[in-house]
């Protein structure tokens, strides 16, 4: 007997319906898109449709492991937790809290528990070394958001089913499937776009499977796309284009001195530097401002540059100036279902890293000085590391380093269900349960659809005998680290956090439950714990919730329950002025932190064009960053990591397809096959990211066996976006010589 189970897929952005037969056993039969999901429609890609042989991975861990002899051994949990209690807690004592550092990898925004009990678990550490793997990715995106409409995840998306023209800056979604744009089905959208008469225009260096469908491919030199972005601004400017619209004319400032900053960077001025002709760059800032609806989105080839935050600013200005911004067919803010935390004013920079003087920024400082911390004596150097779901040897810059400087810690603890590259350096591993075996509710994506949706699934497989839930293991050991002995007493720690986030909600006049008694909320939530407690509280508090019975026919957890497929609550609708917090009230569109940055730009007009290779990264669909590569049906044998080169610089350098090559860096290198193609432009290299499972002691067998070098022993720490602190993973200069 099989049995059916409806779920949304947590393995990337998309947010796809799955429909997952399971077995007698309680293992994956078979994978299919859910139809009937209101968001999804039924699309699956590879990575879903493996989803049985990522739960039945034989390298999965299913007990903690603890460091015995220089071994990674299995263990106990009590063992587990006592080992890390007293190891812990002996740091803090002599350290004091910054001694212990947090690395939050990527797969925590895709996990209801992770988005609701690392909090509670970073509170009670009060360390402020907390690194994740934003500042590799979108740091800058909050950033400049957070300057120009007061809030970090004020993040408008691009309102892809409305649109008339969608311009694309360094990013491929139909090969990863949507970022910071959650749209289920992106292949099938982009069709949509151009079947209704629409245009897509893709900027970036590579004519990636995107730019192959567009209607115009702007082959771009890599990190260049300030300068293309304010030439456009420059003639938008000059040609009497610009119009915010009367929608947002009452709430923006800045436009003059935005407008007076692209001065110097007439399209016929930053040509030579972007490789794009001066025409093609006016003509561009002509469409936008003819289209009726139009929108433009940037994406990491964006943010993981020199520029990142200039760039990401720019790419909300010019939809500000062409009045596309906050309107259908624009870039639209989001309304999630569940209530968000109360927005504080936007403070950036409120600290800066001890040895580097790199800035904080939304609470955590930059990843690429994380080995400067470990490794620099000193009050405050980090001796102990927790990693949550995170593999920084593989996923952040200068990965060598950095992997020698884990390796040194007086205690490193991961909760990961892999020994991979970073976890084999821990003295304790604690294994979370399986996808099926956890609940699921994206907090962060509904926050970035290109449709406002709610879905929730349940844990579908029970727990294996033993095995605490992910929550439970997060609250042990926050309890940990605020002094307590496991075993811990889960309920009272959880009592504690859903009090506090009781507080939060009725204390935010925009809630549902503004001034309501914390008491007679808590009764009602009583049936529940651990996240579903507190997501049922976010749902009733939020725009759409029922408000414990104050509106009536509104969202909660058990109306979502009822409708497996998820609930639709529609089209995108207008934000602004709700959703502006600056201190003005106003969207500022040229805000001084990021304007005192232009003159750096400005400088880099003048940087001579090398004749050396660059490299950009790239992404593929069978893959995901760094936690993909043990499931043998993704790959399906193809080596996905090669260098890819155009057929000019190949023959420049008696280079053939397959030819390995090592390819050097000012701080490692490392050694691939070759690919040569012309959807490359001149000067630019490619090799993708999250390779590079093969060192001793890694326990991923496919992975291994797949092969492929790791990008980041090429990425130079020191190099970085000042004003995000963002490492810059595109356009590194590098060598390419036969191997
Ligand atoms: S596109 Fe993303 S969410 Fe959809 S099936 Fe693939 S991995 Fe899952």
């Amino acid at each position: 007997m099989t049995r059916t189970v409806i779920r949304t897929c947590p393995l990337c952005e998309a947010t796809c319906g799955l429909r997952i037969e399971l077995d007698d056993a309680d293992q994956v039969a078979s994978v299919r898109g859910d139809t009937e999901d209101v968001f999804s429609g039924g699309y699956l890609c590879p990575k879903g449709a493996t989803l049985g042989e990522l739960e039945a991975d034989p390298d999965r861990l299913t007990a903690p492991r603890v460091r015995r002899d220089g071994q990674l051994v299995e263990a106990g949990w009590q063992e587990a937790f006592e080992e890390v209690a007293s190891r812990l807690q002996a740091i803090q004592a002599e350290h004091g809290p910054d001694a212990v550092a947090v690395y939050l990898g990527n797969p925590n925004v895709h996990n209801l528990a992770g988005q609701l009990y690392v909090r509670p678990l970073l509170k009670a550490l009060r360390t402020t070394n907390l690194y994740s793997a934003s500042s590799v990715d979108q740091l800058p995106k909050h950033i400049s958001s957070g300057y120009l409409f007061g809030a970090p995840w004020a993040i408008p998306v691009p309102d892809l089913d409305r649109t008339d023209l969608l311009v694309v800056l360094g990013a491929n979604p139909r090969v990863s499937n949507g970022s910071l744009m959650t749209a289920p089905d992106l292949p099938g959208r982009l069709t949509a776009l151009r079947r209704r008469g629409g245009r897509l225009v893709v900027v970036d260096p590579a004519r990636t499977r995107t730019a192959e469908r567009a209607d115009l491919h702007l082959a771009v030199r890599p990190g260049t796309d300030a300068l293309l972005l304010f030439a456009v601004v420059h003639t938008l400017a000059e040609e009497g284009l610009i119009d915010v619209g009367d929608h947002l004319r009452d709430h923006v400032q800045g436009v003059d001195e935005v407008v007076a900053l692209a001065a110097p960077f007439a399209p016929e001025r930053v040509a030579p530097a972007c490789g794009i002709e001066a025409g093609a760059i006016r003509s561009l800032a002509r469409e936008l401002a003819e289209a009726e609806r139009a929108v433009v989105y940037g994406r990491l080839g964006t943010t993981t540059v020199a520029f990142g935050t200039t760039t990401s600013w720019l790419v909300d200005v010019v939809n500000v100036l062409t009045g596309n911004l906050d309107r259908p067919g624009g870039a639209m803010f989001p309304l999630p279902a569940h209530h968000r935390a109360p927005r504080r004013p936007f403070r950036h920079a409120r600290r800066h890293s001890r040895v580097r003087g790199l800035p904080e920024a939304i609470g955590e400082f930059p990843v690429a000085t994380l080995t400067d911390e470990i490794v620099t004596p000193g009050q405050g150097q980090v001796r102990a590391l927790i990693t949550i779901a995170g593999n920084p040897v593989v996923s952040t810059p200068d990965a060598a380093r950095l992997g020698a400087a884990i390796a040194g810690l007086d205690l490193v603890v991961a909760v990961d269900p892999y020994v991979t590259a970073t976890s084999r350096h821990a003295d304790v591993v604690l294994p979370p349960p399986r996808i099926l075996q956890r609940s699921h509710y994206d907090l962060a994506f509904s926050g970035l659809a290109i449709r406002n949706v709610a879905n929730h699934s349940p844990a579908a497989v029970p727990l294996d005998e033993g095995q605490p839930d992910e929550w439970e293991i997060l609250l042990t050991l926050a309890a940990i680290a605020l002094g307590q002995s496991p075993p811990i007493d889960v309920d009272a720690a959880d009592a504690f956090v859903l009090h506090q986030a009781l507080e939060s909600v009725v204390a935010d006049p925009s809630a549902r439950l503004a001034t309501r008694d914390v008491d007679e909320l808590r009764t009602h939530l009583a049936d529940r714990r651990g996240p579903e407690r507190l997501l049922d509280l976010l749902l009733r508090a939020g725009p759409y919730g029922d408000g414990f019975g104050t509106h009536e026919g509104g969202l909660s957890l058990a109306e979502l329950e009822a409708h497996p497929h998820g609930i639709d609550l529609g089209p995108l609708r207008p934000q602004v002025p709700e959703v502006v917090t600056t201190d003005s009230g106003r969207i500022e569109l040229a805000p001084e932190p990021l304007v005192a940055d232009v003159a750096r730009l400005e400088r880099h007009l003048d940087d001579t064009v090398g004749d050396g290779l660059v490299l950009i990264g790239r992404r593929h669909l069978r893959t995901n960053n760094s936690w993909s590569h043990n499931v043998a049906g993704l790959a399906k044998g193809q080596q996905l990591c090669t260098l890819q080169i155009h057929p000019d610089d190949a023959a420049e350098r008696g280079l053939t397809d397959g030819t390995e090559v090592v390819v050097r860096s000012t701080v490692g290198q490392v050694t691939v096959p070759v690919e040569v193609t012309d959807a490359l432009r001149r000067g630019v290299v490619s090799l993708p990211h999250g390779f590079g499972h093969d060192l001793d002691g890694v326990e991923l067998t496919v992975a291994r066996r797949a092969g492929g070098a790791n990008s980041n022993l090429l990425a130079d720490r020191q190099l970085v976006d000042p004003v995000s602190g963002n490492a810059v993973l595109n356009g590194l200069p590098v060598e390419v010589v036969p191997a």
